[in-house]
């Protein structure tokens, strides 16, 4: 096991040794990975690190120390309530990310439930097959099973969904998008069946809800997924995703203050008497607060459009290139995510031929496909990611690649 050293290590050593630790890494900035990372360039990247800097020992879990993060958290969380349509009262929090927004929203229902229908006992929340599996995670903590209905057309099928309610359902779940398949789910039937079932509805817009308003804006029609549906209750939306911040940064919002009320923690006594706590956290790290609002201020509504509109932009021409390939799209996504799946090719084979030209994706498996979550800086490089493709398919499925090929 490695021991903490005796002797403390001058910086320069240690900044030439992460350095070199960090050349093992992927190289991201090439273009060549779809996951993990939003790229939206070196100018945000440059303000999002000083910001972090500026605030990197400040702690959110001090308002009253704190003014500053304080009124930043409130500053990003309004924002995200009005690009999300939350209507007049509305409310919300800044999270550690989006299982942590998720985990959030779950407490909350779970809560509201107990107190506003009476439930006991054993409790159930019913979601497509797509959502993400942070809503596994809050059913393993809060003991709550997690009903995944299988989709339709890989959207929410809500009359199964209604189906698998009960009276003990605490919410209904739907994603905008959802991460698999890039779709967002029908919303608005959602909406009105949570509405008629009288349980809350939660969107998980946590890789939508900073790209999806700004898509609208420049002009693409998406179907009502946000609180201009009434029956949505909370949505969850990371910033740290197409909101561009760094990593640690992710907004849980509520229709009303009231439904808000049902997250907080109320803890003790303990040696200093009660403890209020708005989120799952006690420290929260002042520097992914700041860098989220810097970030947001930086770039603006105008940022924004032409940063998501470079998104689109390489979404449609990977989808474009691939349907010329002979690959079949998964539904009609319309953001930042596409995933496509090959008759005549296996998917997880041509992930791998992909791997191995350097391109880290990811890859479905039910059903198998390709997958590819897109940045800004990946409209330069959707015309390699192509001609990558091509190869691959020509080597995994000669075949199928007799088909015309892409051609730039
Ligand atoms: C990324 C993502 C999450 C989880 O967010 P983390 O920040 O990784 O915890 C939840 N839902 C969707 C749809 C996502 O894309």
């Amino acid at each position: 096991m490695t021991q903490l050293p005796t002797q403390g290590t001058p910086w320069p050593e240690l900044e030439a040794r992460m350095r070199a630790l960090g050349a093992g890494d992927v190289k991201w900035r090439d273009g060549k990975t779809t996951m993990y990372i939003f790229n939206a360039g070196e100018e945000v990247e440059r303000v999002k690190k000083a910001a972090y800097a500026m605030f990197s020992e400040e702690n959110g879990l001090g308002p009253a120390a704190f003014p500053s993060i304080a009124q930043m958290e409130r500053e990003v969380v309004e924002f995200g309530l009005a690009l999300l349509n939350a209507p007049e009262g509305a409310a919300g929090a800044m999270t550690s990310g989006g299982t942590d927004s998720i985990v959030m929203a779950v407490k909350a229902a779970r809560d509201y439930a107990r107190a506003k229908r009476g439930l006991k006992g054993a409790l159930n929340l019913v979601a497509p097959f797509s959502v993400h599996p942070a809503f596994d995670k809050a059913g393993v903590m809060m003991d709550i099973e997690v009903r995944r209905v299988p989709v339709k057309d890989y959207l929410a099928d809500v009359e199964a969904m209604a189906a698998a309610i009960d009276e003990s359902t605490i919410m209904l779940a739907g994603s905008a998008p959802c991460f698999p398949f890039g779709l967002i789910d029908p919303i608005v039937v959602l909406g009105k069946l949570a509405e008629a079932r009288g349980v809350w509805l939660h969107v998980d817009a946590c890789v939508g809800g900073y790209i999806a308003p700004f898509v609208r804006m420049n002009g693409t029609e998406l179907p009502a997924f946000d609180f201009a549906v009434p029956g949505v209750s909370s949505m969850s939306g990371d910033l740290h995703k197409y909101g561009y911040a760094s990593k640690g940064a992710s907004t849980v919002l509520f229709r009303s203050e009231a439904l808000k009320a049902f997250m907080p923690f109320d803890a003790g006594p303990w040696p200093l008497g009660r403890m209020h706590t708005p989120t799952l956290a006690g420290t929260r790290p002042g520097g992914a607060i700041a860098a989220a609002w810097a970030v947001m201020n930086f770039l603006g509504v105008n940022g924004y459009r032409d940063k998501q509109r470079a998104v689109t932009e390489a979404r449609e021409k990977i989808e474009g290139g691939v349907r010329k390939l002979g690959f079949r799209v998964l539904g009609a996504p319309k953001l930042g995510i596409v995933a496509f799946t090959h008759d005549e090719a296996d998917s997880l084979s041509l992930l791998a031929k992909m791997y191995q030209r350097g391109w880290v994706t990811a890859g479905l498996m039910e059903p198998r496909a390709l997958h590819v979550m897109l940045s800004p800086a990946h409209r330069e490089f959707a015309d390699k990611y192509l001609a990558d493709l091509a190869a691959a398919l020509a080597e995994t499925a000669p075949n199928a690649a007799k088909a015309p090929t892409y051609a730039g």
